[in-house]
């Protein structure tokens, strides 16, 4: 049984990044009809931020992404979150003692930062290995009555990398990774607090929760020979690794951050998150106007593709085509046009009805109360030039209200001194088509102005203008039809007194 997992730590709103990760487990864990679980990494209490755990749980929700074991949901192997997991870890930092594996390190902080000062004196950096260890103050230098002496103040306990060793990594994406034991750190992996660091944590739950397969983003790569070492030490068997491509700016290069979401006008983040500290608001797809269709889609597509030209998928079908296989190596790029053209894409595949009820909110938040089946009929005529569920107002609010200005290049380019005269001939010919028909009254219009010879764009326009208040929006006559030749000829007054010549 295929087992994966998505561990995010709940420092803040989840990146992108973190919901494609998230998005490739899903697809993975359904194709092979295993189980995708949600773990809560929380052991650096001191990056915990409030409100980040429900933001990541709500985030999933609204994308349909489903977790079948996880911190809101439970599982066999609950509590899904860390720092309820706490008195779990310390018997397994013991075992690597006992084993060799790893040991004590008493050194102080200031100790340590004059060990990095004295080797940055020689342009070198400190690093805590093999080679250092044995100056350091530790169990592995001390007496056994120091150890004990030493062992009731503070301690960390460190992973001790054997000596001439090459770690193997296999990565399903990277094929094999070697590095040499060496030049590795002998990284903490608990605390003298009773608290693990990520990455005992995190290979002790991987293992207790049964994961088969690691996929997380490149930056876990340099944590891969630690986490594979201590499966040795542990005599688990290891899960197999993927890790997945950076996500990078749309322009140059370098990984996508907040920064250049704000920069270029998008989101970095699934939702809008508050910070509970500064209170600044960051944009998010959800609030931005997207669909999550359209994002899980070109999400997909941002480092993997199933081989052929296909770009449009449902759930359903990048659950069947994706592979891991075909995921790339090198970082993908953040492709904002791509993003809207999939999210019109879904737009233009929603039903009106169901674009009504969403837009029907929208107006009712205005105040603007209406029947659905006209709410409908707003929406027929607007829907293809709607790229975000945000933009459906702006597309077709003179439908529901007569515009309060005027584009000013309009008007100064096709509102004459006869416009007036023409627009009372046009409403006059409008009033006379009863009942009221969208294509009589056009084709009496036109009749009406290459009978006397005059300007069709100028009349036309002006039209629009008077209705819009702009060149935009769909065809007139449906605007006429829709908004009715009473409201018609109110806005044409009312465009008269506004626009003084
Ligand atoms: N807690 C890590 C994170 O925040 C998990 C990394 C992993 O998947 O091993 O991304």
């Amino acid at each position: 049984m295929i087992r994966v997992r998505f561990a995010p730590s709940p420092t803040g709103p989840l990146h992108i990044g973190g919901v494609r990760t998230c998005l490739y487990n899903y697809l993975f864990a359904k194709q092979h009809n295993g189980k995708l679980l949600l773990r809560i990494e929380d052991t650096d209490q001191t990056r915990f931020v409030p409100g980040a755990e429900a933001y990541i749980v709500e985030s999933f929700k609204w994308l349909g992404i489903t977790f079948d074991e996880g911190v809101h949901v439970g599982g066999k192997h609950a509590p899904y979150k860390q720092s309820e997991r706490m008195p779990i870890y310390k018997k397994y930092a013991d075992e690597l003692i006992a084993k060799g594996w790893a040991y004590y390190a008493f050194d102080t902080p200031e100790e340590l930062e004059a060990k990095r000062k004295e080797a940055e004196a020689e342009k070198k950096t400190f690093q805590y290995d093999m080679n250092t260890r044995t100056v350091m103050c530790n169990s592995l230098t001390l007496s056994a009555e120091e150890i004990v002496e030493k062992l009731r103040g503070n301690y960390v306990v460190r992973f001790k990398y054997p000596e001439n060793t090459e770690v193997h990594i296999y990565d399903l994406i990277r094929g094999e990774v070697r590095i040499n034991a060496q030049l590795l750190d002998d990284k903490v992996l608990f605390k003298s607090d009773g608290l693990p660091t990520y990455h005992l944590a995190n290979v002790v739950d991987d293992h207790l929760m049964e994961i088969t397969h690691v996929i997380r983003g490149e930056e876990w790569l340099p944590s891969a020979p630690l986490h594979v070492m201590l499966y040795k030490a542990f005599e688990w068997q290891a899960p197999q690794f993927a890790h997945l491509p950076l996500l990078l700016k749309p322009d140059g290069n370098g990984k996508l951050s907040k920064r250049d979401g704000d920069r270029l006008g998008f989101p970095v983040f699934p939702m809008q998150w508050q910070d509970p500290t500064s209170g600044e608001i960051s944009s998010g797809y959800r609030e931005s106007g997207y669909l999550p269709e359209a994002v899980n889609n070109f999400l997909a597509l941002l480092g993997w593709n199933p081989g052929t030209e296909e770009e449009v998928m449902s759930m359903e079908q990048l659950v069947t085509r994706f592979s891991l296989e075909k995921v790339s190596k090198s970082g993908a790029k953040f492709d904002l046009d791509k993003a809207k053209w999939f999210n019109h894409y879904y737009i233009q595949q929603k039903t009106d009805k169901d674009l009504a009820t969403l837009f029907a909110q929208q107006l009712a938040e205005k105040n603007i109360h209406t029947n659905l089946e006209k709410v409908e009929k707003a929406i027929a005529l607007v829907k293809e030039r709607v790229y975000f569920t945000t933009d459906i107002w702006n597309q077709s609010a003179f439908l529901f209200q007569a515009p309060e200005t005027y584009n000013p290049e309009v008007v100064k380019k096709r509102w004459k001194e006869d416009t007036p005269v023409h627009l009372q001939q046009v409403i006059n010919i409008l009033f006379s088509v009863t009942p009221f028909d969208k294509t009589v009254a056009h084709d009496t219009v036109v009749a009406f102005i290459q009978e006397n010879q005059l300007n069709m764009g100028q009349i036309m326009n002006c039209l629009r203008l008077a209705l819009v208040g702009d060149s935009k929006g769909p065809d007139l006559f449906e605007i006429i039809d829709f908004i009715g030749v009473e409201e018609t000829n109110g806005r044409i007054g009312m465009a008269m007194k506004r626009i003084a010549l």
